[in-house]
């Protein structure tokens, strides 16, 4: 990836709490989230009611699934 071509947007490293990174491009040095594409069953075998419903994250703080790391 070239830098300055877009000003301000660069790559940017994407932590999960499940402890996952990998990269993408933002305007933001470091991005944290809950939950990734490699550690919730809803966005790699239910991506389309993932992203229609919206509300895993809510339900993962509720239950405490993401921030506890519940086995
Ligand atoms: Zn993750």
């Amino acid at each position: 990836m070239k830098a300055g071509i877009h000003p301000g947007y660069q790559t940017a490293t994407v932590t999960c709490s499940c402890g996952n990174t990998f990269e993408t491009g933002s305007v933001k040095e470091e991005i944290r989230v809950e939950v990734c594409s490699e550690c919730h069953p809803f966005y790699t075998g239910r991506q389309r009611f993932a992203a229609a419903d919206g509300r895993v994250d809510r339900f993962n703080k509720k239950y405490g699934l993401t921030e506890e790391g519940q086995e």
